[in-house]
């Protein structure tokens, strides 16, 4: 049998540092959700709002839970504007190791943006056909 991915919650590091057992900077926190600046930021002031409750990605997060996540990113991003003079944000949220989630707790990155930060978030654009977007877009809503 394959062996699951996620790690038991004792070893999880965002269960640790929701519980208190790892420092971390904290800047808000209530019952459902902890938000504390990133370990290794993509510049000064990178968040991460992280669920109070292990959950692995977003498919497994509880709808309540999502909502109250995304209003505190946008609360999170006009206090940055504030705080930081932030020109831009980027909300992102990496779900399984093939998405670059290195964490296995669900969490989302907020990341203040400035002009020429010299932040690098960009893909290298594919080409496609009307066709291609027509057919794939025919996929998705069939399950939506
Ligand atoms: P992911 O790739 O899973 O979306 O991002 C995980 C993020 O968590 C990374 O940006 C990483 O720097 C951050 N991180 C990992 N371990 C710690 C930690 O112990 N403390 C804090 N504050 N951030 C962490
Ligand atoms: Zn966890």
């Amino acid at each position: 049998m394959e062996e699951k991915e996620s790690p038991v919650r004792g070893s999880c590091i965002f269960c640790r540092i929701v519980k208190g057992e790892i420092p971390s900077t904290i800047i808000f926190e209530d019952d459902i959700l902890v938000s504390f600046l990133d370990i290794a930021p993509a510049i000064s002031g990178h968040s991460l709002i992280v669920t109070k409750q292990h959950f692995e990605t977003i498919a497994e997060t509880p709808d309540e839970v999502i909502q109250h996540i995304a209003l505190f990113a946008k609360k999170l991003t006009k206090a940055m504007s504030f705080a930081l003079a932030a020109e831009g944000f980027n909300l992102l949220m990496n779900n399984k190791k093939v998405a670059g989630q290195l964490v296995p707790h669900a969490h989302v990155h907020v990341i203040p943006r400035y002009a020429r930060d010299g932040i690098d978030l960009n893909w290298r654009p594919r080409k496609t056909l009307p066709n291609m977007l027509k057919e794939c877009a025919e996929k998705i809503k069939r399950f939506l």
